[in-house]
């Protein structure tokens, strides 16, 4: 098992824990190693950074970053990176102040389809609602009996072609990678296996093409191992990896103890041939 997490969410975006929950979280379940990397916000580092000091454990300041690329919506996570870094920081704002108006159009479009009240609802969940996104509308329309469980919510309400979803224009991939360069970070390809064009996966030549771009600007990592994979995916990407030369990166992708396929600190090995993104950072402090 792997004692290293580079990607988990607190309350700061989506995640419903605080950053000190989830960092004591996170030690007790044996990570010696953790990145938190909140959507578009820097915001739960520093008190992360606190509670993982007192744990006896690392803490990376991470962020994962909304990308509009082409017509597919990607997320970069940048690992180690400076969050007080005026670029990163301000292109991080750029793309919060697009998040309310996406919802003010999700709660008309949900309105016209019968659902009303969902944006006053959603915004009790979001803790900053500069912050609000699809998971906030989904925890609310469960607690108002729309549906079951914030997966079914999703499905019925909140993707591509359904009622409450809204196409939405996210960073431009160079600007994120500009961003996490100049924050003296490491860009890494979020669950690529997660990536959809319409129902259906993104092809192979489609994934091969972002591949191309993401190395061309910077890009240095691709998850492998996340929560999101199946094992057969970590095998497919661990390849990719290779044949792009890119570091090998994990996550659970956390989000609650509720919510989330893996919990904290529960990820298998990579495989062999994968070189670890922290190669990177520890080669620099050795
Ligand atoms: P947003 O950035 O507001 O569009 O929300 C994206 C977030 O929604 C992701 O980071 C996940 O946490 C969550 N999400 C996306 N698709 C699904 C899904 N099919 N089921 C459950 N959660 C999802
Ligand atoms: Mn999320
Ligand atoms: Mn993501
Ligand atoms: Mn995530």
């Amino acid at each position: 098992m792997l004692d290293y997490d580079l990607h988990c969410h607190s309350r700061v975006s989506d995640g419903t824990l605080t950053p000190t929950e989830l960092v004591a979280r996170a030690a007790e379940r044996g990570v010696k190693v953790l990145a938190l990397t909140d959507h578009d916000d820097v915001a739960g580092l520093a008190e992360a950074a606190q509670a993982a000091a007192q744990h006896g454990i690392q803490l990376i300041n991470g962020v994962e970053i909304s990308v509009s690329w082409r017509k597919h919506t990607v997320h970069i996570v940048g690992l180690h990176i400076d969050p007080a870094n005026p670029a990163l920081a301000e292109g991080l704002r750029s793309i919060r102040r697009g998040r309310m108006h996406r919802a003010e159009l999700m709660a008309e479009s949900l309105a016209r389809s019968g659902i009303g009240g969902v944006l006053d609802g959603a915004l009790r969940y979001a803790s900053n609602p500069e912050m609000i996104g699809r998971t906030h509308f989904a925890r609310y329309m469960v607690e108002a009996g729309h549906c079951k469980d914030v997966r079914s919510v999703f499905n019925r309400y909140l993707v591509k072609g359904k009622p409450g979803y809204v196409s939405h224009e996210w960073a431009a991939l160079e600007d994120a990678l500009t961003w996490i360069r100049a924050a003296g970070g490491i860009a890494v390809l979020a669950h690529p296996g997660r990536y959809t064009a319409g129902r259906k996966p993104m092809g192979r030549t489609t994934l091969l093409e972002l591949l191309q771009e993401f190395v061309s600007l910077g890009g240095k990592g691709i998850e492998v191992v996340s929560g999101s994979h199946t094992p057969p995916q970590f095998a497919e990407f661990a390849r990719y990896a290779k044949e792009f030369d890119l570091l090998c990166s994990c996550g659970s992708d956390f989000h609650g103890p509720e919510e989330s396929y893996r919990d904290l600190g529960r990820l298998p090995d990579f495989p062999l041939e994968c070189v670890p993104v922290w190669t990177e950072w520890e080669k620099a402090t050795a």
